[in-house]
């Protein structure tokens, strides 16, 4: 149920496509083929409206619908991708926050999301198990005391902006008020999603956030970043003290130098910079968007050639267990 004095963005959001038939329909593709699960599905079918406007009619290779669509290749097993392909479970911390690098912990906020990315690599996360509640705010707390050198603390999930600023609210504050803790990071890709979430609201608040605030969101195409996104994303880059981006490199999303380059001129237009253009990780059901790396290093090599180095974003891929997110450029090539 909408209620009238719900935040637009939530009632957009409750209004979401879950029916790959209905979202097809939308932008008039013949959904003739497709073998999509029904929204029964553990990891079914999201996507706002918001999102789908950015779109092309008629075009089934859409970089923004090849996102979220459902592939039969979904349901193909492939070797070395599995469920959890970045090793969180094993750097558990507390009931709902990791501790993989030095000075930094990632609290899952919340397990919801306002789009669900085909190539996500928590598809297959037991969210039930993790996110955060009340008694887990103690546990984070207690885990920060034990641990004087975490400085960072980053909310993400899910999409921790998927919660209401009632409940953000008391979590930042607890967090950002830490002496210890000198920034205060969100990972989100609801303003991308849905730039409306982006209220004055949320604005207030992060604010008043006594730590830095910086926010990295979620943007793998230029299409993603339209006007209006720029303008949501400028006055997100006025609360904040740092907005920062990361993409994942998708086969037929985003593979190609000319999709880059121009992503990255949208996002300096916005007053976000480039941060990590990540290597897909191998979790089971997204083979299908993986790029080699012989090939990311070309795209890389053409990154270079035509933008300034600050707006060219470091190509990483994640190995658990490793202390950092490790840089694929400058490695060997053979
Ligand atoms: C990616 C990640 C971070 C952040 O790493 P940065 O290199 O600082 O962006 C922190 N904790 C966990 C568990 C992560 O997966
Ligand atoms: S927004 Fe992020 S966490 Fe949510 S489905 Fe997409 S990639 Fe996964």
């Amino acid at each position: 149920m909408i209620t009238p004095d719900e935040p637009h963005w939530q009632s957009e959001l409750a209004g979401s496509y879950t029916d790959p038939r209905a979202l097809l329909a939308r932008l008039g593709i013949p959904a003739e083929g497709l073998a999509a699960p029904g929204t029964a599905s553990p990891f079914p079918m999201r996507v706002p409206e918001s999102f789908v406007r950015r779109m092309r009619a008629g075009d089934p290779l859409d970089p923004l619908l090849l996102q979220v669509l459902h592939s039969p290749l979904e349901d193909l097993a492939t070797p070395g991708y599995g469920p959890d392909p970045v090793g969180d479970l094993p750097a558990r911390a507390t009931a709902s926050a990791l501790h993989k690098y030095h000075g930094r912990i990632l609290v899952i906020a919340t397990g919801a999301c306002a789009i669900h990315c085909r190539y996500c690599f928590r598809r297959h996360f037991p969210y039930g198990d993790f996110a955060l509640r009340q008694s887990g705010l103690e546990d984070v707390l207690a885990y920060l005391a034990r641990h004087p050198d975490i400085d960072e603390v980053i909310l993400s999930g899910g999409d921790p902006l998927s919660l209401s600023d009632e409940r953000l609210e008391p979590l930042l504050e607890a967090l950002g008020a830490l002496p210890q803790i000198r920034r205060l990071r969100l990972h989100t890709r609801l303003p991308v999603v849905l730039g409306q979430r982006v209220t004055a609201g949320l604005l207030n608040l992060l604010r008043r956030v006594e730590a830095a605030v910086v926010v990295v969101i979620h943007a793998n195409h230029p299409n993603e970043l339209d006007d209006g996104i720029r303008a949501h994303l400028r006055r997100l880059g006025d609360a904040a003290a740092l907005v920062l981006n990361q993409s994942v490199l998708l086969r037929r999303v985003n593979d190609n130098t000319d999709a880059l380059a121009e992503l990255s001129q949208r996002l300096f237009d916005a007053g976000v910079m480039p941060y990590y253009l990540h290597q897909l990780d191998p979790v089971a059901g997204a083979a299908h968007f993986e790029v080699d790396d012989a090939t990311a290093l070309d795209i890389m090599e053409g990154l270079r050639a035509c933008l300034p180095g600050y707006l060219v974003p470091r190509l990483v891929r994640e190995r658990p267990g490793a202390p950092f997110k490790i840089p694929l450029e400058g490695a060997m090539r053979d």
